[in-house]
């Protein structure tokens, strides 16, 4: 056969030679089985067709972050609207995110096309405020998945200020760009979540003695970071070693999103707005957490000063949003609506085995009351649902298939097993 004859289909292996060896690897076709003939005796085994495909899709990936970035910024409607797919409630705050996110990107936009009319339109970082187990987090890293930017999650209380023991602000910055597959160009406008940003104030009671002792050095450094500076990455991590090679990063388009509990901070505001505050503690009746929820919404930069945070820290937080905590209706939409909600997740295991699940409206009030007297938010209903579905779970796949099962609130509180007469209720 003609060299090069059969290229073009690029499907007919090469039989002309008996002894071809691939070109790119350079293993025989007894080896590697049938090769693709191309011009002057080259030939490619199938291995190494897979291989430059996953090459080419990884490229053809990141380029198609890199363009689709710039061809169009999803509205704030359409962001709400995202993020409700895996977000419940939180509207306020996911309005003001959506907000900031497009005004972000929009930013970079009119960089990126060379703008020079002389306007220059300032960064948003974000500032969260509410309590654990809420959303924020889950708000952060669903933008991120939305607009197919690299995400970062990083902790404030772990960092502390060069020279001392703990990680440096860098490692969030290494951390974003192992997210983007080291492509420098996409982690420099990805989105960095960092959590207990309210634990580093100077007056907190939490800093430990072998970091910075005032937590204003730990501020100074993010507040570079925050402000935009290229900042010099160890590409392995942990400390900066003055051999090393450094991978320089621009953190001036990086959206950088903070969030915190800062607990008490509903009795900071009612003092400021000289408010009674009635009620508060462990009660989880109606009223006070409408009460609650409403001191929140009003939280202004000088509250969030009494946490010891800099002024200089805040300014580049403009964004400032406040989260409620769920209520019991919320932790139990929580359960069942959300794209990857965990009664989903149990439904499609028991799908897997050839069974139907169903909790009873009973069930998800009783498991969304106990994660609510919890006080961890919706992290607590994880724990629970586990709980209540350990022994059927044991014994599912032995079970017959074509099955009904329902989960009830007594067997959410204990009192009662799935399966009649079953050794696993012991
Ligand atoms: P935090 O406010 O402490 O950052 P997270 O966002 O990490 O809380 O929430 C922990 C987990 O709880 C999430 O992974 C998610 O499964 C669930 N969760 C919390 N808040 C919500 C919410 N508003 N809607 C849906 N799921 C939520």
């Amino acid at each position: 056969m003609p060299s090069g004859k059969d290229f073009g289909t690029g499907t007919k292996p090469s039989q002309g030679k008996r002894n071809a060896n691939c070109s790119f690897c350079r293993k025989n076709y007894r080896e590697v089985g049938p090769l693709v003939e191309g011009p002057e005796d080259v030939y490619i085994c199938g291995e190494c067709i897979e291989l430059c495909q996953s090459i080419l899709d990884q490229e053809r990936r990141r380029r198609g972050s890199s363009t689709q970035l710039f061809n169009r910024v999803p509205s704030p409607r359409e962001l709400v609207a995202e993020l409700g797919e895996y977000v419940i409630g939180q509207e306020q705050a996911k309005r003001l995110l959506s907000v900031a996110v497009n005004s972000h990107y929009k930013r970079l936009m009119h960089q990126h096309e060379g703008d020079d009319d002389g306007v220059e339109i300032e960064k948003s970082n974000i500032l969260l405020v509410g309590p654990t187990g809420c959303g924020k987090t889950l708000l952060a890293k669903t933008l991120a998945r939305v607009l197919q930017v690299p995400f970062a999650i990083g902790d404030a209380t772990t960092l502390t200020e060069a020279g001392y023991v703990g990680e440096d602000v860098e490692n969030l910055l290494l951390k974003l760009l192992h997210s983007a597959d080291f492509d420098i160009e996409a982690a420099q406008r990805g989105i960095i979540f960092i959590d207990e940003i309210d634990k580093i104030g100077k007056t907190s009671q939490n800093v430990s003695i072998t970091r910075d002792v005032s937590g204003e050095g730990v501020q100074q450094a993010l507040l570079k970071m925050l402000e935009g500076t290229v900042a010099n990455v160890p590409p392995q991590g942990g400390r900066k070693h003055p051999e090393q090679q450094y991978i320089q990063i621009d953190t001036t388009n990086i959206l950088f999103i903070c969030g915190g509990t800062f607990v008490g901070m509903e009795d900071i505001v009612a003092r400021r707005l000289g408010k009674k505050v009635i009620g508060f503690g462990n009660n989880s009746s109606t009223s006070d957490d409408v009460i609650r929820e409403e001191l929140l919404a009003q939280v202004d930069v000088d509250d969030i000063m009494e946490f010891g945070l800099i002024p200089e820290l805040l300014g580049r937080l403009p964004v400032l949003g406040s989260l409620a905590p769920l209520t019991e209706d919320a932790l139990m939409q929580v359960l069942t609506e959300p794209r990857n909600a965990l009664v989903r997740q149990y439904k499609k295991l028991f799908e897997m085995e050839g069974c139907e699940l169903e909790f009873t409206e009973g069930a998800l009030f009783e498991i969304a009351k106990r994660a609510r007297a919890k006080n961890t938010g919706a992290r607590g209903l994880r724990s629970i649902v586990e709980r209540t579905m350990f022994d059927i779970m044991y014994e599912l796949p032995e079970q017959e298939r074509g099955q009904a099962f329902k989960i009830t609130d007594e067997m959410v509180r204990g009192e009662q097993t799935m399966l009649p007469g079953d050794s696993a209720a012991a």
